[in-house]
């Protein structure tokens, strides 16, 4: 069982649940499917990191699992309503004919998550320069563990800078409406395997797909370390711009994750909110940490 979720769970998430979603929006079917396959999606992640923990102790809530609930359940409805307003935003600003929606559905997927992830990925390595950016990233990076479902915890804010940025571009392109919704899967997919606390195992992908062997690199503490790995999906920005890093040799604990210079960020959603409109969420560009 343990070698299947090793080799097995990462082809599942991404071929079989989203594959599904493709499926079933190619199909026509409502999107209410594709809630189910999110589900289906937190299911999966939280069962392999029980076979597989990378790591026994982030497995144990460390006072934080409530919280991680209310990040995940106001993000996604968050979600939902940016795609319930996408098609209007579409009709107004998408320029007429370019999007190809001749190519096969799951190729018109690939188009908008290499798009989008470049968006996204600019914007979170803005987040670690700019410090108004850094106040609002930091509420993800104050995580002392690293799981799949604290992916989605993020401040409200944050993902909507990030979301605006990567969606931006495929808006002017006509973005249907149906891709979009397998996009916002494929995301929410995605943050469940680059937070993972599976020991899973991708071989030579690692240094392409932006999973978590790599992203746990990113959450390093401590001032400069952890400004690297910043794709969403995949690692090709990071090579470009130079901020690519691994070692297969580094082992992550809990000491090693969070913001060294802001070592009691507030743990409370509500807290967590206010934080970066606070003077204790200012920062300089010097402590910005990670
Ligand atoms: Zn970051």
């Amino acid at each position: 069982m343990r070698t299947l979720v090793r080799y097995g769970y990462v082809p599942f998430m991404l071929l079989v649940v989203d594959g599904a979603a493709i499926a079933l929006a190619a199909g026509g079917h409502p999107k209410l499917w594709l809630l189910g396959l999110l589900f289906v999606a937190v299911g999966a992640s939280f069962a392999a990191e029980r076979v597989l923990p990378y790591r026994d102790d982030w497995n144990v809530p460390h006072g934080d699992d409530r919280r991680d609930v209310a990040h995940a359940v106001v993000n996604e409805t968050l979600t939902l309503a940016g795609l319930a307003v996408l098609p209007a935003l579409t009709a107004v600003a998408s320029i007429d004919g370019i999007w190809p929606g001749s190519l096969p559905f799951a190729v018109q997927v690939l188009i908008a998550v290499l798009v989008a992830d470049l968006g996204i990925t600019l914007v979170h390595l803005a987040s670690h320069k700019v410090p108004a950016l850094w106040r609002l990233h930091a509420v993800h990076h104050s995580v002392k563990r690293a799981y799949g479902f604290n992916g989605l915890m993020k401040h409200p804010l944050h993902q909507t800078l990030e979301t605006a940025a990567g969606v931006a571009p495929l808006v002017l392109l006509g973005m249907p409406s149906a891709v979009a919704s397998v996009l916002a899967l494929c995301v929410a997919v995605q943050l469940l395997l680059q937070h993972s606390n599976v020991d899973y195992r991708v071989g030579p992908l690692r240094a392409v797909l932006a999973l978590n062997q790599a992203h746990r690199f990113h959450h390093l503490k401590w001032a400069g370390a952890g400004d690297v790995n910043f794709g969403l999906f995949t690692l090709l920005w990071d090579h470009c711009l130079g901020t690519y890093s691994y070692d297969p040799e580094r082992r992550f604990r809990s000491d090693d994750l969070g913001m060294a210079a802001k070592p009691h960020y507030p743990d409370g959603y509500l807290a967590q909110l206010a934080e970066p409109f606070r003077p204790s969420g200012a920062c300089t560009t010097k402590n910005i940490s990670n």
